[in-house]
Protein backbone atom coordinates (compact mmCIF):
# COMPACT_ATOMS: atom_id res chain seq x y z
CA UNK A 1 0.00 0.00 0.00
CA UNK A 2 1.29 3.44 -1.03
CA UNK A 3 0.07 5.87 1.72
CA UNK A 4 0.30 9.47 2.19
CA UNK A 5 -1.08 10.93 5.19
CA UNK A 6 0.82 14.13 5.74
CA UNK A 7 -1.32 17.11 5.44
CA UNK A 8 -0.08 19.35 2.74
CA UNK A 9 1.09 16.83 0.40
CA UNK A 10 -0.43 18.30 -2.99
CA UNK A 11 -3.19 15.82 -5.23
CA UNK A 12 -4.46 16.32 -7.99
CA UNK A 13 -6.16 19.15 -8.34
CA UNK A 14 -3.50 21.48 -7.02
CA UNK A 15 -1.16 19.60 -8.75
CA UNK A 16 -2.99 20.05 -12.03
CA UNK A 17 -3.33 23.76 -11.64
CA UNK A 18 0.67 23.82 -10.79
CA UNK A 19 1.60 22.09 -14.08
CA UNK A 20 -0.79 24.89 -15.93
CA UNK A 21 1.02 27.32 -14.71
CA UNK A 22 4.07 25.41 -15.83
CA UNK A 23 3.29 24.89 -19.09
CA UNK A 24 3.44 28.31 -19.48
CA UNK A 25 6.32 29.37 -17.90
CA UNK A 26 8.61 26.47 -18.41
CA UNK A 27 7.72 24.76 -21.87
CA UNK A 28 10.46 25.63 -24.48
CA UNK A 29 12.63 27.37 -21.79
CA UNK A 30 16.12 26.80 -21.34
CA UNK A 31 18.24 25.89 -17.87
CA UNK A 32 21.05 27.81 -17.19
CA UNK A 33 21.66 27.21 -13.54
CA UNK A 34 20.96 24.70 -11.22
CA UNK A 35 21.70 24.38 -7.94
CA UNK A 36 20.92 21.77 -5.05
CA UNK A 37 20.12 23.32 -1.70
CA UNK A 38 19.38 20.30 0.17
CA UNK A 39 21.51 17.03 -0.43
CA UNK A 40 19.07 14.50 1.00
CA UNK A 41 16.31 15.66 -1.66
CA UNK A 42 18.03 14.13 -4.45
CA UNK A 43 16.73 10.36 -3.72
CA UNK A 44 18.06 9.47 -7.05
CA UNK A 45 20.27 10.89 -9.76
CA UNK A 46 21.01 8.58 -12.18
CA UNK A 47 22.24 11.66 -14.65
CA UNK A 48 24.20 14.42 -13.19
CA UNK A 49 22.32 17.64 -12.27
CA UNK A 50 24.48 19.33 -14.58
CA UNK A 51 23.38 17.65 -17.53
CA UNK A 52 20.49 19.83 -17.62
CA UNK A 53 22.13 22.95 -18.25
CA UNK A 54 21.64 24.26 -21.82
CA UNK A 55 18.86 21.53 -22.25
CA UNK A 56 14.70 22.85 -23.18
CA UNK A 57 12.00 22.02 -21.34
CA UNK A 58 10.12 19.59 -23.47
CA UNK A 59 6.94 19.01 -21.63
CA UNK A 60 5.42 19.43 -17.85
CA UNK A 61 2.68 16.57 -16.62
CA UNK A 62 1.72 15.25 -13.21
CA UNK A 63 1.90 11.79 -12.54
CA UNK A 64 -0.18 10.21 -9.53
CA UNK A 65 0.93 12.80 -6.63
CA UNK A 66 4.45 13.27 -8.78
CA UNK A 67 5.24 16.64 -11.13
CA UNK A 68 7.48 15.64 -13.84
CA UNK A 69 9.76 18.00 -16.23
CA UNK A 70 11.22 16.56 -19.07
CA UNK A 71 14.40 18.54 -19.48
CA UNK A 72 16.65 17.37 -22.91
CA UNK A 73 16.77 14.18 -22.48
CA UNK A 74 16.06 13.76 -18.60
CA UNK A 75 13.48 13.55 -16.47
CA UNK A 76 13.16 15.91 -13.21
CA UNK A 77 10.51 14.29 -10.79
CA UNK A 78 9.71 15.94 -7.70
CA UNK A 79 7.02 14.40 -4.88
CA UNK A 80 6.47 16.96 -3.02
CA UNK A 81 5.97 16.08 1.06
CA UNK A 82 4.65 17.74 3.99
CA UNK A 83 5.60 21.74 3.62
CA UNK A 84 6.99 21.16 0.21
CA UNK A 85 6.09 23.37 -2.47
CA UNK A 86 7.50 25.77 -5.83
CA UNK A 87 8.09 29.21 -5.22
CA UNK A 88 7.88 30.78 -9.16
CA UNK A 89 10.44 33.80 -9.30
CA UNK A 90 10.23 36.38 -12.22
CA UNK A 91 13.60 37.61 -11.75
CA UNK A 92 15.50 34.66 -9.80
CA UNK A 93 18.88 34.71 -7.31
CA UNK A 94 21.81 33.31 -9.67
CA UNK A 95 24.55 31.89 -8.29
CA UNK A 96 25.50 29.25 -5.71
CA UNK A 97 23.64 28.61 -2.84
CA UNK A 98 24.13 27.63 0.82
CA UNK A 99 23.78 24.36 1.25
CA UNK A 100 21.64 23.00 3.70
CA UNK A 101 20.35 26.16 4.84
CA UNK A 102 16.36 27.03 5.24
CA UNK A 103 14.04 25.44 2.55
CA UNK A 104 15.55 25.57 0.06
CA UNK A 105 15.87 21.85 -1.86
CA UNK A 106 16.70 22.79 -5.45
CA UNK A 107 17.23 26.25 -7.40
CA UNK A 108 16.54 25.94 -11.09
CA UNK A 109 17.73 29.49 -13.18
CA UNK A 110 16.21 30.06 -17.13
CA UNK A 111 18.17 31.93 -19.65
CA UNK A 112 15.18 34.14 -19.35
CA UNK A 113 15.98 35.70 -15.99
CA UNK A 114 12.69 33.64 -14.68
CA UNK A 115 13.27 30.39 -12.37
CA UNK A 116 11.87 28.44 -9.55
CA UNK A 117 13.20 26.90 -6.20
CA UNK A 118 11.47 23.95 -4.85
CA UNK A 119 11.35 24.23 -1.22
CA UNK A 120 10.15 22.20 1.86
CA UNK A 121 9.79 24.10 5.58
CA UNK A 122 10.57 22.23 8.72
CA UNK A 123 13.20 20.05 9.81
CA UNK A 124 11.62 16.27 8.77
CA UNK A 125 12.90 16.73 4.91
CA UNK A 126 10.99 13.99 2.60
CA UNK A 127 10.54 16.08 -0.39
CA UNK A 128 12.02 13.96 -2.92
CA UNK A 129 13.58 14.33 -6.27
CA UNK A 130 14.66 12.18 -9.00
CA UNK A 131 17.18 12.74 -12.14
CA UNK A 132 16.27 9.93 -14.50
CA UNK A 133 16.45 8.92 -18.41
CA UNK A 134 12.74 8.34 -17.87
CA UNK A 135 9.79 8.01 -15.17
CA UNK A 136 9.72 4.49 -14.89
CA UNK A 137 13.17 4.43 -13.21
CA UNK A 138 11.46 5.83 -10.11
CA UNK A 139 10.19 2.51 -7.92
CA UNK A 140 6.95 4.16 -6.78
CA UNK A 141 5.53 5.45 -9.88
CA UNK A 142 5.97 1.71 -11.23
CA UNK A 143 3.38 0.62 -8.76
CA UNK A 144 0.62 3.62 -8.91
CA UNK A 145 -3.09 2.63 -10.34
CA UNK A 146 -5.43 4.42 -12.41
CA UNK A 147 -4.85 7.91 -12.23
CA UNK A 148 -8.24 9.36 -10.79
CA UNK A 149 -9.17 12.05 -13.59
CA UNK A 150 -9.05 8.38 -16.16
CA UNK A 151 -11.07 6.14 -13.03
CA UNK A 152 -14.33 4.65 -14.63
CA UNK A 153 -17.52 4.48 -12.32
CA UNK A 154 -16.96 0.68 -13.21
CA UNK A 155 -13.72 0.60 -12.43
CA UNK A 156 -14.27 2.40 -9.32
CA UNK A 157 -17.23 0.00 -8.44
CA UNK A 158 -14.72 -2.94 -9.00
CA UNK A 159 -12.08 -1.52 -6.71
CA UNK A 160 -14.19 -0.86 -3.79
CA UNK A 161 -16.16 -4.50 -4.30
CA UNK A 162 -12.61 -5.89 -3.82
CA UNK A 163 -11.80 -4.89 -0.81
CA UNK A 164 -12.78 -5.20 2.87
CA UNK A 165 -10.37 -1.98 3.82
CA UNK A 166 -11.25 1.15 4.90
CA UNK A 167 -13.00 3.53 2.58
CA UNK A 168 -10.91 6.56 3.51
CA UNK A 169 -7.64 3.81 3.00
CA UNK A 170 -8.90 2.55 -0.25
CA UNK A 171 -9.50 6.06 -1.70
CA UNK A 172 -5.61 7.51 -0.56
CA UNK A 173 -3.81 3.76 -1.99
CA UNK A 174 -2.21 5.27 -4.59
CA UNK A 175 -1.64 1.37 -5.93
CA UNK A 176 -5.58 1.45 -6.41
CA UNK A 177 -6.65 5.27 -7.55
CA UNK A 178 -3.75 7.49 -7.42
CA UNK A 179 -3.57 11.47 -7.01
CA UNK A 180 -5.91 11.61 -4.21
CA UNK A 181 -4.14 12.16 -0.55
CA UNK A 182 -5.79 13.36 2.76
CA UNK A 183 -7.47 16.34 2.60
CA UNK A 184 -9.57 15.47 -1.24
CA UNK A 185 -10.37 12.43 0.76
CA UNK A 186 -12.20 13.98 3.80
CA UNK A 187 -14.39 15.99 1.22
CA UNK A 188 -15.07 13.41 -0.92
CA UNK A 189 -16.36 10.84 1.85
CA UNK A 190 -18.07 14.52 3.70
CA UNK A 191 -19.78 15.04 0.28
CA UNK A 192 -21.06 11.43 0.36
CA UNK A 193 -21.82 11.75 3.66
CA UNK A 194 -20.02 8.41 4.42
CA UNK A 195 -17.61 7.67 7.47
CA UNK A 196 -14.30 7.47 6.91
CA UNK A 197 -14.22 3.91 8.76
CA UNK A 198 -17.11 2.46 6.57
CA UNK A 199 -15.63 -0.45 5.10
CA UNK A 200 -15.22 -0.38 0.95
CA UNK A 201 -16.62 -3.18 0.29
CA UNK A 202 -19.93 -3.20 2.00
CA UNK A 203 -20.95 0.71 0.61
CA UNK A 204 -24.37 0.30 -0.38
CA UNK A 205 -24.17 3.52 -3.28
CA UNK A 206 -20.86 2.83 -5.22
CA UNK A 207 -22.57 5.55 -7.85
CA UNK A 208 -23.35 8.32 -5.36
CA UNK A 209 -19.84 8.25 -3.92
CA UNK A 210 -18.15 8.32 -7.19
CA UNK A 211 -20.49 10.86 -8.30
CA UNK A 212 -19.35 12.84 -5.02
CA UNK A 213 -16.09 12.55 -5.84
CA UNK A 214 -16.35 13.67 -9.31
CA UNK A 215 -18.14 16.75 -8.20
CA UNK A 216 -15.41 17.41 -5.13
CA UNK A 217 -12.60 17.39 -7.58
CA UNK A 218 -13.90 19.18 -10.39
CA UNK A 219 -14.69 21.89 -7.87
CA UNK A 220 -11.15 21.97 -6.72
CA UNK A 221 -9.93 21.93 -9.91
CA UNK A 222 -12.15 24.87 -11.10
CA UNK A 223 -11.22 26.54 -8.23
CA UNK A 224 -7.55 26.47 -8.71
CA UNK A 225 -7.23 26.96 -12.14
CA UNK A 226 -5.38 29.61 -13.40
CA UNK A 227 -3.92 30.42 -10.20
CA UNK A 228 -0.08 31.08 -9.76
CA UNK A 229 1.93 28.44 -7.17
CA UNK A 230 2.30 30.80 -4.48
CA UNK A 231 -1.51 31.23 -4.54
CA UNK A 232 -2.80 27.35 -4.28
CA UNK A 233 -2.37 26.30 -1.31
CA UNK A 234 -4.05 29.31 0.48
CA UNK A 235 -6.91 28.38 -2.01
CA UNK A 236 -6.94 24.94 -1.26
CA UNK A 237 -7.94 25.80 1.96
CA UNK A 238 -10.89 27.92 1.11
CA UNK A 239 -12.11 25.08 -0.93
CA UNK A 240 -12.24 22.99 2.01
CA UNK A 241 -15.44 22.24 4.15
CA UNK A 242 -14.14 19.88 6.62
CA UNK A 243 -10.51 19.10 5.84
CA UNK A 244 -8.50 20.87 8.04
CA UNK A 245 -11.99 23.12 9.62
CA UNK A 246 -12.09 21.02 13.45
CA UNK A 247 -14.06 23.01 15.80
CA UNK A 248 -15.99 24.86 12.86
CA UNK A 249 -19.89 24.10 11.75
CA UNK A 250 -20.23 22.09 9.05
CA UNK A 251 -22.08 24.43 6.71
CA UNK A 252 -24.40 21.20 6.15
CA UNK A 253 -25.59 20.05 8.82
CA UNK A 254 -24.90 22.84 12.04
CA UNK A 255 -22.94 19.97 13.37
CA UNK A 256 -19.13 21.32 15.20
CA UNK A 257 -16.37 19.23 12.87
CA UNK A 258 -14.55 16.50 14.41
CA UNK A 259 -11.03 14.82 14.15
CA UNK A 260 -9.12 12.18 14.37
CA UNK A 261 -5.74 13.30 15.64
CA UNK A 262 -2.56 11.21 16.73
CA UNK A 263 1.59 12.04 16.20
CA UNK A 264 2.16 13.77 13.18
CA UNK A 265 -1.51 12.52 10.95
CA UNK A 266 -5.04 14.26 11.79
CA UNK A 267 -8.17 14.06 9.37
CA UNK A 268 -11.41 15.72 10.17
CA UNK A 269 -15.18 14.46 9.58
CA UNK A 270 -18.80 15.95 10.62
CA UNK A 271 -20.55 14.17 13.04
CA UNK A 272 -23.91 14.91 11.86
CA UNK A 273 -23.21 14.06 8.36
CA UNK A 274 -21.25 11.14 8.25
CA UNK A 275 -21.45 9.02 11.17
CA UNK A 276 -24.80 9.40 12.49
CA UNK A 277 -23.52 12.11 15.69
CA UNK A 278 -20.88 9.29 16.79
CA UNK A 279 -17.41 10.61 17.24
CA UNK A 280 -14.63 8.12 15.94
CA UNK A 281 -11.78 7.00 18.47
CA UNK A 282 -8.51 6.96 18.34
CA UNK A 283 -8.52 3.17 19.59
CA UNK A 284 -10.36 2.61 16.02
CA UNK A 285 -7.63 4.61 14.36
CA UNK A 286 -5.32 2.89 15.22
CA UNK A 287 -7.08 -0.62 13.41
CA UNK A 288 -7.29 1.55 10.67
CA UNK A 289 -3.90 2.21 9.96
CA UNK A 290 -3.06 -1.33 9.93
ZN1 LIG B 1 -22.50 18.06 8.61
Amino acid sequence: MLEDWSEIVPEQPELDALVDFLRGALVGETIAEVHLGEISALKSAQLPLDSLLGARVGSVTRIGKFLDLEIGDAHLIVHFALMGWLRWYAEVTRGPVRMGKGPLALRVALKSGAGFDLTEQGTKKSLAIHLVPSRDQVPRIAELGTDVTELSEAEFTTILAGTSARIKTVLRDQSLITGIGNRWSDEILHAAKLSPFATASTIADPHALFEALRMVLDRARTGLSGLPPGRIKAAEKKLSTVHGNAGASCPVCGATIAEVVFADRSFQYCPGCQTGGKRLSDRRMDRLLK
